[in-house]
């Protein structure tokens, strides 16, 4: 959105987004749709006309943070009453009801398909609320060019919605039905960010690898991305492994442009509880489409997510997740602690894992974890890398960070001319479980 100064023509919004990469794409198509109806951004809460805060439904922790700041815009609301303040994605769909009931002050409650209509329910929120939380499987945003921030990377969607419905999981419900984006609108949008020097891009989707339009599938996309001048990296998330075909296999081991990372989440290394989770794998298939990846595109970086804890699971279910994260050996891992989501299908099971265990799992899941991070980033000390320079690092005068092809920190002393945007060739000196300490080889 653009700076330009606050009139009545011009209302002044500040736009907060909470939980996922797909979240902060849709904020930024949020942004996009706002800014042609004349709106531009405020620098705080306190110089806003409207006050927008993106969503997130995932887990409990996730819904408290926004409520607690919904506390605090209550205070705002009462000191400016004409600040109108609106509540949007998975929690506006998830729950409005309930928040509705927690925050009656609210003036708009919108869903993810209904950021199109943002400014005409923003223009209409009056006595009563503008609420609009209808699904629309046909909305895809295909037309609205983001408003992207700069730097090297770009964040691109490219499906949205999921139909995978596992028994723990909001998604299907706040997010709806799985519908791609044409590739004709990606190529435009991707070879924009290009034309502006975006060097890499991240397709974006729930289960981004589910990705079909017509005869194109997620490999034949990504093949079509990688033929855009001057994007030199494609990555995507998050792929399930259930559509992890040998297409996307192929396309990843034989475009050079595909870089060698994949996440995949397992959730779980017991087959009583992957089923109970309605994930639609085993642990053997898993364990063998991991084999197929590593042999097809040597030296990719493998990660995935797990949940602790979920209905049911025992000591010797969350042993055998200990052992299948031995096994496999992961570069990186979110690990949550199962939280029962209202509306799904694990709901009604109920929740027989005190928050003591889940709490000692999640605590010796990530202890092992960074062993682990720590002892695969130590294994590529001595060897060389091309980074993608971001800017400069956060710590240490003159140095500079950026990713290697397998998604890892690479930090290491800027030369002369080395700039945001270049590729440099960097050898590993020394590693943390998080970071490489690199110099320019
Ligand atoms: N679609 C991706 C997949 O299935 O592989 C994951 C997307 S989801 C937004 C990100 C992660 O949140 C999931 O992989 C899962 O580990 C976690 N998650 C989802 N629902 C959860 C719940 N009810 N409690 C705890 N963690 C949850
Ligand atoms: Fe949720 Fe499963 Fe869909 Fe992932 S695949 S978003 S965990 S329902």
């Amino acid at each position: 959105m653009s700076d330009r100064a606050p009139n009545a023509a011009h209302p002044r919004v500040y736009l907060e987004t909470y939980g996922c990469q797909m979240n902060v794409a849709d904020s930024q198509t949020v942004s996009a749709v706002l800014r042609r109806a004349g709106y531009v951004t405020a620098d705080g809460v306190e110089d806003a006309d409207v006050v927008l805060l993106n969503t997130c439904a995932i887990r409990e922790h996730a819904e408290e943070k926004v409520l607690h700041r919904l506390r605090e815009l209550a205070r705002l609301k009462n000191s400016r009453p004409e600040v109108k303040i609106g509540l949007l994605g998975c929690m506006a769909q998830h729950n409005r009801g309930a928040i509705m009931e927690k925050a009656a002050f609210l003036d708009v409650v919108a869903g993810p398909d209904s950021y199109r209509r943002l400014p005409e329910m923003i223009g209409s929120a009056g006595f009563d609320p503008s609420i609009d939380v209808r699904l629309d499987r046909a909305e895809t945003y295909a037309d609205i060019t983001p408003d992207y921030g700069g730097g090297v990377r770009a964040y691109v969607t490219a499906m949205r919605g999921c139909d995978k419905f596992c028994a723990f999981c909001v998604v299907p419900y706040t997010r709806g039905r799985e519908r791609s984006i044409p590739p004709a609108d990606l190529m435009r949008e991707v070879g924009e960010l290009a034309a502006r020097g975006v060097k890499e891009v991240v397709l974006l989707g729930q289960t981004v690898n589910a990705y079909r339009f017509g005869e194109t599938d997620f490999g034949a996309l990504l093949k079509m991305i990688a033929t855009i001048n001057g994007i030199e990296r494609i990555r995507f998330t998050s792929p399930h492994p259930s559509d992890t075909t040998e297409s996307l296999i192929e396309a990843m081991a034989t475009e050079s442009k595909v870089m060698p990372q994949l996440h995949l989440p397992i959730q779980s290394g017991s087959d009583r509880i992957l089923a109970a989770m309605e994930r639609g794998y085993t642990v053997a298939e898993y364990l063998d489409l991991v084999a197929r990846v590593r042999s097809a595109i040597p030296g990719v970086a493998i990660s995935t997510d797990i949940i602790v804890g979920f209905h049911g699971e025992e000591d010797s279910d969350f042993e055998a997740t200990t052992a299948i994260m031995r096994e496999v050996g992961y570069d990186s891992a979110f690990m949550f602690k199962y939280s029962v989501r209202e509306h799904t299908r694990a709901f009604r099971l109920g929740d027989s894992v005190s928050e003591e265990d889940k709490g000692r799992r999640l605590i010796a899941l990530i202890a092992l974890q960074e062993e682990m991070s720590l002892a695969r980033n130590r294994a590529m000390i001595g060897r060389e890398f091309a980074v993608l320079v971001e800017g400069a690092a956060r710590r240490g005068r003159g140095m500079v960070s950026g990713k290697t092809p397998q998604f890892k920190t690479a930090i290491f002393a800027g030369a002369e001319g080395v700039r945001a945007g270049d590729t440099v060739n960097v050898r590993v000196d020394s590693a943390t479980g998080h970071s490489l300490m690199c110099s320019i080889a």
